[in-house]
């Protein structure tokens, strides 16, 4: 999506032009868990070079800011892994760009490495759910149950221990 320089480039990956809500001027570009249309799947932004929203052209994911390996480049996981911060401070947002991306080895993995370090977690799935994410010993926030409870938000737990 991006054309900023950063560790990584996109290569043939333009998978965050379908999980994306985009909007430019207040207008809706794309809608998240749809293709925009000016996307060339897998080779990149049609309008990169002429009418590219600024928003696609700041915009970086945390794997191309150097997360994970090489290999794990977003189109291949089926998720998109990001840095935001949000009222837990900096958390890691991982979007799923299929109903089980989030159940793969990899987001699992990632989630337990993080979730280890106590960073704050976010899953989104394509069908709207959404959870908070803990390490299964952590107690809550009683802000983050309300808002969670108030914004429809799950909460997981995951066993770290666990293989
Ligand atoms: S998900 Fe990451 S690697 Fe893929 S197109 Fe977007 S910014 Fe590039
Ligand atoms: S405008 Fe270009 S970079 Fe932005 S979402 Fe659409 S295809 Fe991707």
């Amino acid at each position: 999506m991006t054309t900023n320089s950063t560790k990584r480039a996109c290569g043939g990956c333009t998978l965050c032009c379908f999980t994306y809500d985009v909007r430019d001027d207040g207008k809706q570009i794309t809608r998240s868990f749809d293709w925009c249309t000016h996307c060339d799947i897998g080779l990149g932004c049609k309008i990169h070079e002429t009418t590219q929203p600024s928003v696609c052209a700041q915009w970086l994911c945390a794997w191309r800011d150097g997360l994970g390996s090489d290999d794990e480049r977003p189109d291949k996981t089926g998720v998109v892994p990001e840095w935001r911060y949000t009222r837990q401070g900096k958390t890691l947002v991982l979007i799923g760009s299929t109903s089980d991306s989030l159940e793969s080895d990899y987001a699992r993995n990632l989630t337990k490495t993080y979730a280890k370090r106590r960073v704050p977690i976010i899953h989104m799935h394509p069908d709207g759910r959404k959870y908070f994410v803990y390490e299964q010993d952590v107690l809550v926030d009683a802000d983050v149950a309300m808002s969670a409870k108030r914004e429809k938000v799950g909460i997981l737990f995951v066993d770290t221990t666990a293989s």
